[in-house]
C-alpha cells in the first residue's frame, strides 16, 4: 500500500490510493445488496462480507457483527487512539442500496459499474458505497494508523429502515466518541464542499370527511346534499396562503443562513415544467430548510376515468409536514393536526388522525470538530464549506446523538446534489470521491492536532 509520511503530502498519497479505490467501488456496486423485502438476502452478506475483508486489509484488527432481529448484519470495527490525548471519530455508512427501480429507465445495467464522464454509473455508487470507500481511503492513507481513535458502523439496511436506528442509545459505550462522520450525503453542487448542519423532521396527518351514506345522484341531490370532496378540497385550501407560504400557526421558520441553490439549480433538480413558477416566498434555504412544508401526498377520490354523475360521500387526503429541524415533531404535527380539526367547511367536521413522526436535527457548530472539518474541506476541494440543510431525515442520526450526547456531528461525503439518489442513472464522480478521501485525512490529522492543543491550553 502506497502511504509514505501521510502528514507531508496527503494530496499525493491519496492520488495514489484512487485507482485501487475505483476498483474496490466497482467491486462493492457490482453486489445488488438490496436490503428489501422480496429481494435476496445472500447479495447483502456478501456486500458485508466484502467490506469487513476490505477493513481487515486497511489494518482494522478489531471487527464484530452487530445483528439485531430483522436487519441486515451491522460492520463494527474499531481502532484505538493512538495516544490518550487523542479524540475518537465515529465513521457511519451504509452498504445497502436502494431497489434499482424501473430497469428500462436505465443507460446501462444498474449493477454493472459503467463508466459516464468523469465518474462511474450503478445503483448504489453514490448512496452510498461511495462514501464507505471514502472512509476505506482515509484508512489506508494512514496505513491503518490514523492520528485518531476510529469506530466505524456501517449498517446494512439503512435505505428501508432497520430496527439499529433505536439501538445505540441501548449500548452506549460501544458508540461513545468525540465526533461522528456521517457520511450518507455529499455537495450542494459537485465542486462546493459542503457541511449539512440541518434535517428537517417529518410527520404525516390523515384527514377524511364523511357526508353521506353512499354516491347520490348529482342533478337531484347537488346543490344541497354535501360533497365531501369538496370538503375536504376547502380544508386543504387553507394550508397555504396565496403566495404558496404555509398558513398553519405553531409551525417554526427562522430565516436559512446557510447556502443554497439558486433558483435555477433548483429548479432543474426538481424538474419543474418552463412557465411554472415556484411556491412560497423568502429565501429557498427557508423554503426548504428552516421553514415549514405541507404536501398532499395522497387522495382518496373517485377517479376521473370511472366518475360517475354523483354527489361524493367520503373523501380522505395523506398529508406529509415537514418542519423546522429544532421543532419538536409532536408540537408540529399537533399544530396541524388543530389547524385541521379547527376547520368546518360549510360546517362540518373533519375527522383528523395523527400519523408517524419523526424528529429533525440540528448541529452545532461551534466546536473544534467542526473548526478542523472545515479547514478539511477547504483544503480538499480548494474553496470555503458551505452549509447546506436537507428536507430527506437520517433516523439513526439522532440515535446516534443520544448515544453519544456530547460528540459533534459532521455531515459530508461524497455524493452531489445531481448524482440521482434513489432515481435511476445514479453515478458518482472520480472528483468527489477524491476530495472526501482527502477531506476525511485532512480532518482526522487537523482535529487530532486542535484536540491535543485543546487539552495541553
Ligand atoms: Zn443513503
Amino acid at each position: 500500500m502506497a502511504a509514505t509520511d501521510p502528514d507531508n503530502d496527503l494530496r499525493a498519497t491519496v492520488d495514489e490510493l484512487m485507482d485501487g479505490l475505483r476498483s474496490d467501488l466497482e467491486r462493492l456496486a457490482a453486489i445488488p445488496s438490496v436490503a428489501f423485502p422480496g429481494f435476496p438476502g445472500q447479495p447483502v452478506r456478501e456486500a458485508h462480507d466484502l467490506l469487513v475483508g476490505l477493513l481487515r486489509d486497511a489494518g482494522v484488527e478489531h471487527i464484530e457483527r452487530i445483528d439485531l432481529p430483522d436487519t441486515a448484519p451491522v460492520v463494527f470495527g474499531e481502532i484505538p487512539p493512538p495516544t490518550p490525548d487523542a479524540p475518537t471519530v465515529l465513521l457511519y455508512s451504509h452498504y445497502d442500496v436502494q431497489p434499482p427501480g424501473d430497469e428500462s429507465l436505465w443507460l446501462s445495467p444498474p449493477f454493472e459499474p459503467t463508466p459516464v464522464e468523469g465518474g462511474l454509473r450503478a445503483r448504489g455508487i453514490a448512496d452510498d458505497k461511495s462514501n464507505v470507500i471514502a472512509h476505506l481511503g482515509m484508512l489506508r492513507a494512514f496505513n491503518g494508523r490514523p492520528p485518531v481513535g476510529i469506530k466505524i458502523v456501517f449498517e446494512g439496511q439503512e435505505e428501508y429502515g432497520s430496527p439499529f436506528d433505536t439501538y445505540p442509545p441501548t449500548d452506549p459505550e460501544r458508540f461513545a466518541c468525540d465526533a461522528m462522520v456521517i457520511a450518507d450525503l455529499g455537495n450542494l453542487r459537485p465542486g462546493t464542499p459542503t457541511l449539512t448542519t440541518g434535517l428537517r423532521g417529518a410527520a404525516e396527518v390523515v384527514v377524511e370527511v364523511r357526508t353521506l351514506k353512499e354516491p347520490r345522484h348529482s342533478g337531484e341531490f347537488g346543490g344541497a346534499a354535501p360533497d365531501a370532496l369538496l370538503v375536504l378540497l376547502k380544508a386543504l385550501s387553507t394550508l397555504h396562503d396565496v403566495h404558496g407560504d404555509v398558513a398553519v400557526e405553531g409551525l417554526r421558520r427562522d430565516e436559512w443562513t446557510g447556502t443554497t441553490y439558486t433558483e435555477e439549480e433548483f429548479r432543474d433538480l426538481a424538474g419543474v415544467e418552463p412557465g411554472v413558477p415556484l411556491i412560497g416566498s423568502g429565501t429557498l434555504g427557508e423554503r426548504l430548510w428552516s421553514g415549514p412544508a405541507i404536501t398532499v401526498i395522497g387522495l382518496d377520490a373517485p377517479t376521473v376515468e370511472h366518475a360517475a354523475s354523483a354527489v361524493v360521500p367520503y373523501a380522505r387526503a395523506k398529508l406529509n409536514l415537514r418542519f423546522h429541524p429544532r421543532q419538536d415533531p409532536r408540537e408540529a404535527q399537533a399544530a396541524l393536526v388543530a389547524h385541521l380539526s379547527a376547520l368546518k367547511p360549510f360546517g362540518i367536521p373533519l375527522t383528523v388522525t395523527p400519523g408517524d413522526t419523526g424528529p429533525g436535527y440540528e448541529a452545532a457548530t461551534g466546536g473544534p470538530a467542526y473548526r478542523a472539518a472545515r479547514a478539511a474541506l477547504k483544503e480538499a476541494w480548494g474553496t470555503e464549506a458551505s452549509y447546506v440543510a436537507t428536507g430527506g431525515s437520517i433516523p439513526l442520526v439522532n440515535g446516534l446523538a443520544q448515544a453519544a450526547p456530547g460528540a459533534e456531528v459532521l455531515l459530508f461525503g461524497a455524493q452531489d446534489s445531481m448524482c440521482n439518489l434513489h432515481a435511476p442513472n445514479e453515478r458518482v464522480l472520480f472528483s468527489e470521491l477524491r476530495a472526501t478521501v482527502l477531506a476525511m485525512c485532512a480532518f482526522a490529522r487537523e482535529y487530532a492536532a486542535d484536540f491535543r492543543r485543546g487539552e495541553s491550553a
